[in-house]
């Protein structure tokens, strides 16, 4: 088949390079030039009207969708109107990660457990609501804000610091509403799935690792590394995040008149009470998609084709253990430098994958483009071989002016021995 994926990323890399694995001729739109096998077309992933064209024009059968911004521009609404197979949420149904105060209203009404919160619309009630509170609490821009609207502050002043700037000033955007919610104890784990209407298909589980350096220190950042599935994460467990997560909003969903059709993606902290949500995605993660796609044994369109028709299908996973290491370019997450020529990708064998993200290319150079620029990956029997096979593989590239986390499945590992 033909498929078409909406992006640029270390994500949409990993989708297409399943797809070709599965057979297909794959465009990405507007991709990277490093992505390999793939026809890169200069389309922004927001300008909807010529993706419809081009998706038309192409005879492409299945178009798949990698950015939350595509999805804001309902790319998913305009390929429907004119009868173009798309797998992703419309605009309306996005809105479960576009607002946090839409997510927690459909959370509440399918029962789901998540942190207690309450929601603001103006700086002073917000103010007087955490003169009744204790820290720790948690504090959120209601709007998309590039993964930066979130504090978790351990002071109720850190508290009034983050109203004051998402009300008073733009550092977060033009927002207009906060959400204060409890601060919840535990580790947190991915766990996605492929839904359409009240269907659901699960995928294992993944976990990020968020903070820029060792130890979970430094800033928040889009992910640094991942891998998957967590070992020491109990089917108990896992089997309630389906049952009393997954499903019940995917049926609501449907009940709100927003049913859901796409990747889901849920955040979650497993707490002394059990897993609760911190927070829905309307799409595939990053890094965790370049992490379970390795893992993925089913062919990706059989999957999306079976949940999309309602059948019953039987998911098959890989028997073992994917881990993948995010090279960030050094200042990243604030001021990233750009232009550092990588190499040494060529000598490194098919035990590793490399997945393109923030990079670009001069002649026959891989440049650095900012950002977070490639995740390399490795699929073992074992989480230590595939940990052990990737860091060998990136010490022998050359990376001048990047940086990249050691300690990427190091939790699971210590749990393990
Ligand atoms: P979010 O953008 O909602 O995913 O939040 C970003 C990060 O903030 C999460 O990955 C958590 O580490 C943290 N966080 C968000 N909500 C809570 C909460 N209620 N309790 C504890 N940590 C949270």
């Amino acid at each position: 088949m033909n498929v078409l994926v909406i992006g640029r990323g270390g994500r949409e890399h990993a989708l297409a390079w399943k797809l070709r694995q599965d057979g297909h001729v794959v465009f990405v739109a507007p991709g990277n030039l490093n992505m390999d096998g793939v026809t890169c077309v200069p389309i922004k992933e927001t300008d909807v009207s010529a993706l419809v064209a081009f998706a038309k024009d192409e005879a492409i059968d299945w178009t798949i969708v990698g950015p939350e911004s595509a999805l804001m521009a309902g790319v998913v609404d305009a390929f429907q109107a004119e009868g173009q197979r798309i797998f992703g949420p419309t605009k309306a149904a996005a809105l479960l990660e576009g607002s946090k105060a839409f997510a927690k209203e459909a959370m509440r009404e399918a029962d789901i457990p998540t942190a207690g919160y309450d929601t603001f619309t103006d700086a002073a009630s917000a103010l007087h609501h955490i003169d009744q509170l204790e820290a720790p609490l948690v504090v959120k821009a209601d709007g998309l804000a590039a993964g930066k609207g979130v504090t978790v502050a351990f002071t109720l002043d850190e508290a009034r610091a983050a109203i004051h700037d998402i009300f008073d000033t733009d550092k977060f955007g033009d927002q207009s509403r906060v959400v204060i919610e409890e601060f919840l104890d535990g580790e947190e784990f991915s766990l996605m799935a492929f839904v359409s209407g009240e269907h659901v298909i699960p995928m294992i589980t993944s976990q990020d690792h968020k903070r820029a350096f060792d130890g979970d220190k430094g800033p928040n950042t889009g992910g640094m590394g991942a891998y998957s599935p967590m070992p020491h994460l109990d089917d108990v467990v896992y089997k309630e995040a389906v049952e009393r997560v997954l499903f019940p909003l995917a049926r609501t969903m449907v009940e709100r008149g927003t049913p859901f059709e796409g990747f889901l993606y849920a955040g979650l902290i497993l707490t002394a009470d059990g897993p609760k949500v911190i927070e829905f995605n309307v799409r595939f993660g990053d890094p965790e998609t370049e992490v379970i796609l390795p893992n993925l044994a089913s062919p990706l369109l059989d999957v999306i084709e079976a949940v999309v028709d309602q059948k019953p299908y039987s998911i098959e996973w890989v028997d073992g253990y994917t881990i993948g290491v995010v090279v960030a370019a050094e200042g990243y997450p604030d001021r990233a430098t750009t232009g550092q020529v990588l190499s040494g990708f060529s000598d490194l064998g098919d035990d590793v994958l490399v997945f393109h993200a923030g990079t670009t290319r001069d002649g026959t150079d891989i440049v650095g483009n900012g950002g977070r620029l490639f995740v390399l990956t490795s699929t073992k029997p074992t989480l230590l071989e595939a940990k052990t096979t990737v860091y060998m593989a990136l010490e022998q590239l050359d990376l001048p002016q990047t940086f990249y986390r050691r300690d990427i499945g190091g939790r699971a590992l210590a749990r393990i021995f």
